[in-house]
């Protein structure tokens, strides 16, 4: 049975729910638009990004300033039942096929593991991912597993302490790894590794940080450094591309595409095999002199190679807002909304109409990035919700 903890309060007497195409309100989708979390350009939303706080206990250089960035108030941020609330009118009335819980730092949530045991309880077949940075996971994965949590990706960027350090300003690498091998002990594998490359700082770890991950069975994605860093230092010429990365595992691998179908996934996939012969550059021998296969790598390149036309993914922010995409510089309240008595039919409306105005794309991949013409949002990564 629906366990249905965030019911509406009755509306008497409380505020009037705001027009739309008001600030903050989207304006109405056609009424003949198709059902589900469809957007002007026919992409439809079936994948969740929820986060569950901003508040963090890394400091990554891409992501957060060194010190300050205040924090939401415990009030401003979605409660369990509420999360459970809009979970279930995404899967139930929306169309949302796939979970993933985020932050911030999920991990720094108390009630991380009743809000996914809630969820699992309310929908046993939809699948719930955590990203998280590791930090204390070997003492929850355990819980996570048994809550029902289906799987899990890892944010690590360095197998050295000082760079990880460097990279993160905290000296917790040793407590990362013991997340990552709980984890899979757990049962939750397999992992996902994320690592994001920074030029002069662990960039010339993209082979070992591969050969690492292969040998216990981790598959690791490197994500390209996107402008969401708080400091709003990101330069395209200091980002290490992706086809940067692609000849930088070339050293010592044979990278040759997967041949399973991406079907709408953030990263292109690539098999692995040790190189056996002379480098000269991406898949250079074609594989012709390359080992038995080791694993696969993911590359996600969104800011150079940018998969806007095929994105699933619709996001809400630890205090409830709708942002159709990560690079939204429009974002739209629901949790307001919800407490304000809405009912389940104009949460789901509200939704509706934030994910139909859409962006077509981001325009980070446009000549000339750095131009005034791309905006960098006002929210960091760990605002958002990555
Ligand atoms: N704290 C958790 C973690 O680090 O995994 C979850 C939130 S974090 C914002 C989610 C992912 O976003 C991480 O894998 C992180 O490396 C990535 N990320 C953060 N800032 C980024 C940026 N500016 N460009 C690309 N990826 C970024
Ligand atoms: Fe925290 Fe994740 Fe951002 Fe690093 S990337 S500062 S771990 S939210």
């Amino acid at each position: 049975m629906t366990v249905q903890l965030g019911m509406p309060q009755p509306r008497e007497g409380g505020p009037a729910l705001p027009d739309a195409g008001m600030p903050g309100v989207p304006p109405r989708r056609p009424s003949d638009a198709p059902a589900g979390l469809v957007d002007r350009y026919g992409r439809r939303a079936t994948d969740m990004r929820l986060s569950l706080t901003d508040k963090c206990n890394l400091r990554c250089t891409y992501c957060m300033p060194a010190e300050g960035l205040e924090w939401l108030s415990r009030q401003a941020v979605m409660t369990a039942a509420e999360i459970e609330r809009i979970v279930r009118i995404g899967v139930e009335q929306l169309g949302v096929r796939e979970l993933r819980l985020t932050g911030g730092e999920p991990l720094v949530r108390a009630d991380l593991v009743e809000i996914i045991a809630v969820i699992r309880r309310n929908h046993p077949q939809l699948p719930i991912s955590l990203t998280t940075n590791g930090v204390g996971l070997d003492r929850k994965a355990a819980a996570l597993k048994a809550a029902g949590l289906t799987r899990i990706n890892v944010s690590m960027d360095s197998l050295h302490e000082e760079t990880f350090t460097q990279l993160t300003r905290r000296p917790f690498l040793d407590r990362v790894l013991a997340g990552i091998d709980a984890a899979r002990d757990a049962g939750l594998g397999p992992v996902k590794i994320n690592a994001v490359l920074m030029r002069g700082i662990n960039d010339h770890e993209a082979p070992s940080l591969l050969a690492w991950a292969v040998d216990r069975g981790y598959e690791l994605r490197f994500i390209e450094q996107m402008p969401l860093d708080a400091d709003h230092g990101w330069t395209r010429r200091d980002m290490i591309t992706a086809a940067e990365i692609r000849d930088l595992l070339s050293t010592e691998f044979v990278l040759s595409p997967d041949p399973r179908a991406r079907d709408g996934a953030p990263a292109e996939r690539f098999e692995v095999r040790r190189r056996l012969g002379p480098v000269s550059g991406f898949n250079a021998g074609s594989g012709l002199l390359s080992g038995p296969l080791l694993g696969t790598v993911g590359i996600i390149a969104s800011v150079t190679e940018p998969f806007c036309s095929d994105c699933r993914r619709t996001r809400i922010t630890a205090e409830g807002k709708i942002m159709s995409c990560l690079f939204s510089r429009e974002e739209f309240d629901l949790l307001g909304l919800l407490r304000d008595g809405a009912e389940d039919d104009e949460l789901a409306r509200r939704w509706q109409d934030a994910m139909w105005v859409k962006p077509k794309a981001h325009g980070m991949d446009h000549v000339g990035l750095d131009a005034p013409d791309f905006v960098q949002p006002d929210r960091s990564m760990s605002a958002i919700g990555g």
